[in-house]
């Protein structure tokens, strides 16, 4: 039976997502937060999953949780909706607001999946590609791309190349264009105080931005991600989101998580101070470039990427991320920054390899 001809035609491309995980001692692949939870956020997640029975469907609305996470950024329960993982998010917004003859603008390289959804949305995709050099963003070339837009997709901190993006450009868009845009902020907490858009949700109606816990809150295997943004788009979020997709379990881990956010504190300034040690280790490295980064990850580039990422894993157990075949990415690895013991083997393996590949 040939299967792909009976499939929808946007979707005969695609294959399914498997990262061929190998068992590593030191993983730095995925972003993930590494660090261990701080005991009381532990405790009140522990005492959270006893107090949850799974004989109940979750609650659609996740009110309590959005309550909290409405709490956190100042805004109401209205202007916040919850998915499982900020890609449930992000499949849901194209899924609405695109769909054939619709554009989506976006700026890569930058997080694979926003290309990925929009195609098998079916939207028209318009990707206004950075500087090959310092990944910036030529802010009237977006402008006009937008112009004509459903929707743009801008990512601050961009993943994969780490910087932020100009909170004058957010606004300009908003003021020029007639189209919705979302800031995917998945890393912000990693960056300098001030540097998400949040707060202008409120006054933009057509701002939205997405969050995860999967970063900061090292709690990517719960699967939580939500959307603040002005009450109509939540509503219309809400009524095409699988109801329970955000279940009991994770609705109530992340809810204790988010009561208990002050402790998480010290772990992601542990990783941004990190971050500059990774920073400054890999500069004395010969033959590696290394991009800043406002997020808990740092793009490089390094000759034989693919190779030196092979070797990392087979003769080190270190898994880093190979963006060497993506366009504009070439030579790139991405390393997820670690615990201290992490960076350093880290940096030793790093060092071994290019000095014997050089
Ligand atoms: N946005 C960006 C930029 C990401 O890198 C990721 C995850 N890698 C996500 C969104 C989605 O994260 P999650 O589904 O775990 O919330």
């Amino acid at each position: 039976m040939d299967v792909i001809d009976r499939l929808r035609p946007a979707l005969r491309s695609f294959e399914p997502y498997d990262p061929a995980f190998s068992p590593c001692r030191v993983n730095l692949s995925a972003n993930e937060n590494t660090h261990e939870l701080p005991e009381e956020v532990r405790a009140a997640i522990d005492a959270a999953l006893l107090d949850t029975p799974l004989n109940r469907y979750p609650d659609p609305m996740a009110n309590a949780l959005r309550d909290a996470l409405a709490e956190r950024h100042g805004v109401s329960r209205e202007m916040v909706c919850v998915g499982n993982g900020g890609d449930e998010v992000l499949f849901n917004l194209l899924f609405a607001f695109g769909g054939p003859g619709r554009t989506v603008v976006t700026c890569p390289p930058d997080f694979a999946e926003y290309a990925n959804f929009a195609t098998m949305c079916e939207c028209e995709l318009c990707p206004v590609w950075r500087d090959p050099e310092d990944f910036s963003i030529d802010a009237d070339e977006l402008v006009e791309a937008a112009r004509d837009a459903a929707l743009v997709i801008l990512t601050s901190p961009n993943n994969p190349t780490g910087d932020l993006l100009d909170r004058a450009l957010v606004e300009r868009l908003l003021d020029e264009t007639d189209a919705l845009v979302l800031v995917d902020e998945a890393y912000v907490e990693f960056a300098p105080e001030g540097a998400s858009v949040i707060d202008l949700v409120a006054k933009r109606p057509r701002l939205m931005v997405l969050r995860t816990l999967s970063k900061a809150f090292g709690l990517a295997g719960l699967r939580v991600g939500y959307l603040v943004a002005h009450p109509s788009v939540v509503d219309a979020l809400g009524a095409i989101r699988q109801i329970y997709s955000v279940d009991v379990v994770a609705q109530a881990v992340a809810l204790a998580a988010i009561r208990e956010r002050a402790a998480m504190a010290g772990v992601v300034a542990d990783i941004v101070s990190e971050r500059e040690r990774l920073l400054a280790g890999l500069a004395e490295i010969p033959g590696v470039r290394a991009w800043p980064s406002a997020a808990n990850f740092v793009l490089v580039r390094v000759p034989g990427a693919a190779e030196v990422r092979r070797r990392l894993r087979d003769e080190h157990s270190i898994l880093v991320r190979d963006f060497s075949a993506a366009p504009g990415l070439g030579d790139c690895l991405r390393l997820s920054v670690g615990t201290r013991e992490e960076n350093d083997a880290l940096l030793d393996a790093l060092s071994v390899i290019l000095r014997e590949e050089a």
